[in-house]
């Protein structure tokens, strides 16, 4: 399967039937699974065999789609979550413990700064916040003993900062740590992180992947690359005895599968935060359509900050595709097919404006959402980003008072140019 090109990953990858086996990914709505002896029994749960028996650790529906993705990113192994917070939640969690360290890009989405900052904080996990444009030597000072994983989002979430991948990874490896990329915003349609050097992906399905703001998922996918042993003193976790598994070595036993084995049997065993079949179901049948709606997304986005950029009430963009924008090249390297359909601006006359703005549009959704179908458009500093002081936390993860995210959907674009004149006529 891994020959084919993405358009055909994204329909046929995970699952393919057999001879008179349905032709549509079956929906394996289960708890639990039947077996002959409780010898066999033990053995699925020594992780002896591979097999199911308890939905809250795999369930098959969740394990088509999940290959999917993994297919589509080019990993060797990868699992769903019941959304996007509980795959960079697990990222993190599989890697390190109280006492441990993280370093983070600032350029990243506001609930994902809320989960580190705030919540994995309290469970003794620190963090140190960079700026993702820094050079080498500054990303590399914040580096500790402790530190376990570099974290970034190939385009930001929604400041629209391109991450550096390849910069991010060489100081990662030079740390003996992996990189984490959430990428979310480009898809493995338009971005494989593991090409530069990612380590591990994370993806809240949530967005384009599903693509039609019907179910919240997450993923989170492994390149198999990162080796684990060489690097044994810091990762104990998966290079030493898991004595809750009768001392399976996850480093040892399950070599490029281990860090995808540790997070099935230890975090969704104990946390549980595994989706709904029928939610893996609606996101295998939104990738089908992957591909095509990106092109689409992607090709509307452009005119719309072409548009933009060239009307008297917009005071700023942040848009990749545009050629001054300060993420062009980046953008040229890393995502030569499109980037995403979301974009962030600012019009004339500050926050004020910029909420009359919104509120004067009619076509496109307020929704504290982005990346699906429809347009939609959000105003973070007093939604998404409200938790966060204005200064510095604000502006420190990329959103300006005034910042409008415009996710452009795929609706005929003069509607959504038309939309934008008549809203901005109002302000
Ligand atoms: C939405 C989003 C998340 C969180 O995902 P949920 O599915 O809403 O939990 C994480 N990262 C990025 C980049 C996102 O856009």
């Amino acid at each position: 399967m891994n020959q084919y090109r993405q358009g055909t990953l994204c329909v046929h990858a995970g699952y393919r039937p057999e001879n008179g086996q349905p032709r549509s990914v079956p929906i394996i709505q289960t708890t639990t699974y039947r077996y002959d002896s409780s010898e066999q029994m033990g053995r699925l749960f020594d992780l002896e065999e591979s097999g199911y028996f308890y939905t809250r650790l795999q369930n098959p529906t969740n394990d088509y789609i999940a290959a999917r993705i993994t297919a589509l990113e080019g990993g060797v192994a990868g699992m769903l979550t019941s959304s996007g917070q509980a795959a960079n939640f697990f990222a993190i969690l599989n890697l390190c413990g109280s006492g441990d360290h993280i370093v983070a890009s600032t350029a990243i989405y506001g609930g994902t700064f809320n989960l580190f900052s705030v919540s994995m904080k309290k469970l003794g996990i620190d963090f140190t916040f960079v700026d993702p444009d820094a050079d080498e030597e500054t990303l590399s000072a914040a580096f500790r003993d402790n530190t376990k994983a570099l974290f970034g989002e190939t385009i930001a979430n929604p400041s629209c900062a391109v991450l550096d991948i390849e910069k991010f990874a060489r100081v990662a490896h030079a740390h003996g740590v992996p990189l984490i990329v959430d990428n979310t915003f480009a898809t493995p349609v338009n971005c494989r992180p593991f090409e530069w050097g990612a380590d591990i992906v994370t993806h809240s399905t949530t967005k384009y992947l599903e693509g039609h703001a019907s179910t919240v998922g997450g993923a989170l996918i492994d390149s198999g690359n990162f080796d684990w042993l060489a690097h044994a003193d810091k990762f104990p976790g998966l290079t030493t005895p898991d004595e809750s598994y009768h001392g399976k070595n996850y480093a040892k036993d399950f070599g490029k599968a281990a860090y995808i084995t540790k997070a099935t049997a230890q975090l969704m065993r104990d946390y549980g935060s595994i989706p709904a079949p029928m939610n893996a179901f609606l996101l295998g049948l939104g990738i089908e359509t992957l591909e095509l709606r990106m092109q689409r997304h992607c090709e509307n986005a452009q005119k719309v900050a072409e548009y933009l950029a060239g009307h008297p009430k917009v005071a700023w963009i942040s848009y990749c595709g545009l050629p001054n924008d300060k993420y062009h090249a980046l953008a040229e390297k890393y995502l030569p097919n499109g980037s995403c359909g979301v974009l962030s601006f600012g019009p004339v006359g500050g926050r004020e404006a910029a909420t009359k703005l919104m509120d004067s549009l009619k076509l496109a959704n307020v929704v504290t959402h982005v990346a699906d179908a429809q347009t939609c458009v959000l105003h973070p500093a007093s939604t998404t980003h409200r938790q966060l002081s204005e200064e510095p936390e604000l502006i420190a993860s990329g959103v300006a008072p005034d910042l409008l995210r415009l996710s452009v959907g795929i609706e005929d674009v003069r509607d959504i140019i038309e939309d934008l004149e008549q809203a901005l006529a109002q302000i």
